[in-house]
């Protein structure tokens, strides 16, 4: 697709890329294209390579090891980028972890250590990254994280991760309020069900995309470009009025009753 520079001058800091299928590598893409400078970030020494690899397709400036659950490591990358970059402008968190054993069997089964690691991981590191990272974006900013319709309505096997995401989205709205008056903008882009490693470990996944397919308003499922282009507008000054807010791209689904 054509360059339009949307995101020229702008630093985006993007975690979440694990492999081709991650949302967020459709994310890095579409940033790149518009001409932002790209950071990424992996969790732990099993993904380096691969992230390195797909950082240098992808042009990014800067690959770096952040583990969201350890604030030492979180300290680390901030460390890294304060002498390496004048400014930071947008932050995107695409990171998601639960037990496969609470994403197939009865929510009402889900153990409390289960309960806590989905927390930790999904939610609670939203709120760790920005704590860390605002410092860095001195001229405003915008923060996005990836969200689902299980946050809100129930959705078979999504269970505690749906508890986890209507967490994220309540933590979308306090941050908002808290780094609206620095301009930092903060806001969840609820996508669509996407054939994503994580996504494989939901049970019966598939069924859900023929679902939606067959009954979503564009009667398709929706493509991880269309959620990188509206992550584009999130990040770019075309966004500039939106804050706290939930942007569904899902092909419409999420306005369907029967
Ligand atoms: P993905 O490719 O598996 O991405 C999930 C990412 O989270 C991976 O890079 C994973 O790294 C990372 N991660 C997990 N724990 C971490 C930690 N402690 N520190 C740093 N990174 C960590 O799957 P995805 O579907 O693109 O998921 C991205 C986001 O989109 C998630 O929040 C997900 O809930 C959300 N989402 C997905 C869908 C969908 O249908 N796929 C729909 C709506 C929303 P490892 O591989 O090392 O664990």
């Amino acid at each position: 697709m054509h360059m339009s520079g949307l995101l020229a001058g702008k630093t985006a800091l993007v975690a979440g890329v694990a492999n081709r299928w991650s949302i967020a590598y459709s994310i890095a893409q579409a940033f790149r294209r518009e001409g932002a400078t790209l950071l990424l970030t992996y969790q732990g020494e099993r993904l380096k390579s691969q992230v390195e690899e797909l950082g240098a397709e992808l042009g990014a400036a800067r690959i770096l090891n952040c583990d969201v659950t350890n604030d030492a490591e979180l300290a680390a990358l901030v460390a890294v980028l304060e002498a390496e970059f004048p400014k930071l402008d947008i932050v995107v968190h695409s990171i998601a972890f639960a037990n496969k054993e609470d994403l197939s069997r009865p929510f009402l089964e889900t153990s409390r250590d289960g309960f806590l690691l989905s927390q930790n991981v999904s939610s609670y590191s939203l709120v760790a990254m920005a704590r860390a990272l605002t410092p860095l974006m001195t001229d405003g900013g915008s923060i996005m994280t990836l969200t689902y319709l299980g946050a809100t309505r129930v959705v078979e096997n999504y269970n505690v991760m749906g508890v986890a995401k209507a967490a994220l989205e309540a933590c979308v709205r306090y941050l908002a309020a808290d780094l609206g008056p620095r301009n930092i903008r903060v806001n969840a882009i609820s996508a669509g069900p996407i054939k994503t490693a994580s996504a494989r470990g939901i049970k019966d996944f598939s069924k859900v995309l023929d679902g939606v397919a067959q009954h979503a308003p564009l009667r398709r499922n929706c493509d991880p470009a269309e959620v990188g282009d509206t992550a584009v507008f999130l990040g770019s000054n075309l966004g500039r009025g939106v804050t706290g807010n939930t942007i569904f791209v899902d092909a419409g689904f999420q306005i369907m009753g029967l």
